[in-house]
């Protein structure tokens, strides 16, 4: 009887144990995607890169510029308004 209970409580530890690395691996991937989603760009003041979801950022020409900094996105728009 007693090795009875032993047997299922080790199936339910197996079953628990089984799911929570099923979790665990759907974490990863999902953390993996995450890194995979954000772009890197190249800061053309400085040529540091930046993610794409960085705040600074200037649109000119329909085109989009990424920044690493307000010092950098300040001396592109600087550079770019005293040409016109
Ligand atoms: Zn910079």
């Amino acid at each position: 009887m007693v090795t009875k209970i032993a047997f299922l409580l080790a199936v339910v530890a197996g079953i628990v144990l089984f799911f929570r690395m099923k979790d665990k691996k759907q974490i990863e991937k999902q953390s993996n995607d995450t890194i995979n989603a954000v772009e890197m760009k190249q800061d053309s003041i400085c040529g540091s890169f930046v993610e794409d979801t960085t705040k600074y950022k200037v649109k000119l020409h329909d085109k989009i510029y990424y920044f690493c900094s307000d010092e950098c996105k300040n001396k592109f728009i600087e550079k770019h308004t005293n040409n016109s």
